[in-house]
């Protein structure tokens, strides 16, 4: 019986290595192990998990043997760490590999919706620009204020980008950092007032959770865009809804929502947002190196090396 199970909609090469290389026993869901017979389930030792489904006790309970869950992604919110932790269980994840695809998604998010790129494309598509003339106009991007809402791998890249942009830099996290002279804020509402465009690059998971709150919304106020290329959970979606709608704040550049991909349809109604479905990063190139630094978790826990990006 195989010691290692594959649990996620994985691409067709990505489950087919781990087949390969592990001889993986493979579910689409989570809730699908309830249903692998008990001694099939009790030679499991490793879980590769591709998912945002919770990954708790009662899952955890279900595989006796479970020595490691190696996640599929940098942010391992889905993952309980304290129940793992409880039964000895290690967990790592995919950091650094996928930085500069999430930042480059930011900044495209930022670019698309201060200079209208989506609705300027259908304007020419749709044959307005031959009929009507040019597209309105619009929003500068360049120059302004910028402020990262956590300063981690992924918002320091962000804000590496804007900087070529000419843009001022502010941010906040639970601590202030070295950086070339952006501007550490203490409290997320002053970093909002103090900004025209909120990058919002947290740690997803119970501290965080609506940290973009409605107060944070509205100090950003009528010219803020705000863009969130971390977790749906960051942020008081009915607040930004609310304000979106009544135009308190400029816009927002969403690639991670609540529920997901059963998004509040109030979204799709609003042109003032750019929606991307949770593709922060995916590129080919930079799903493979995920893949494979899943696997290399996957091996060393199983040969007994050290793990190469442990979690806990
Ligand atoms: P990271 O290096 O761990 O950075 C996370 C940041 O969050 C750190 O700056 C940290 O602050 C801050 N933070 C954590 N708890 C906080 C709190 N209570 N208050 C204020 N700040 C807090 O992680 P990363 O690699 O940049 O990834 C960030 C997140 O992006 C991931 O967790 C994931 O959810 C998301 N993500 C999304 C996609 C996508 O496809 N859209 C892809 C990859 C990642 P300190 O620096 O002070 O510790």
């Amino acid at each position: 019986m195989t010691e290692t199970a594959s649990i996620g909609r994985y691409q067709p090469n990505e489950r087919a290595a781990l087949a390969e290389t592990f001889d993986a026993l493979h579910l689409d869901r989570l809730s699908d192990l309830a249903r692998v017979d008990a001694p099939e389930r009790a030679a499991i030792r490793a879980v590769a998990y591709k998912g945002h489904a919770p990954f708790g006790p009662a899952e955890m309970d279900l595989l006796p043997s479970l020595g490691l869950i190696a996640n599929y992604g940098v942010g391992y919110d889905a993952i309980d760490l304290d129940a793992a932790q409880a039964r000895g269980v290690r967990v790592t994840n995919t950091p650094d590999v996928l930085t500069d695809d999430v930042a480059d998604l930011a900044i495209g998010l930022w670019l698309m919706q201060r200079r209208e790129m989506e609705q300027a494309s259908r304007w020419a598509r749709e044959g307005h620009w031959k009929a009507k003339g040019e597209y309105r106009l619009n929003t500068q991007a360049s120059r302004g204020t910028a402020g990262i809402l956590g300063l981690g791998r992924i918002g320091r890249a962000i804000a590496r980008r804007l900087e070529g942009f000419g843009m001022e830099i502010h941010y906040h996290s639970r601590s202030e950092k070295e950086t070339p002279g952006w501007r550490y804020h203490a409290d997320p509402v002053a970093l909002a007032e103090a900004v025209d465009t909120l990058f919002v690059a947290l740690v997803g998971g119970a501290e965080t959770e609506g940290m973009v709150s409605a107060e944070v919304i509205h100090a950003l106020g009528d010219r803020g865009v705000l863009v969130n290329i971390a977790r749906g959970s960051l942020v008081d979606e009915d607040a930004l809804l609310d304000a979106l709608e009544a135009g308190r704040i400029a816009g927002a550049g969403l690639d991670v929502f609540r529920g997901e991909p059963d998004i509040d349809p109030r979204f799709y109604a609003l042109p003032s947002v750019v929606i991307q479905p949770h593709q922060g990063s995916g590129s080919r190139q930079t799903r493979a190196a995920m893949a494979a630094l899943q696997r290399e978790n996957v091996a060393a826990f199983l040969d007994g090396r050290d793990l190469a990006t442990p979690v806990i």
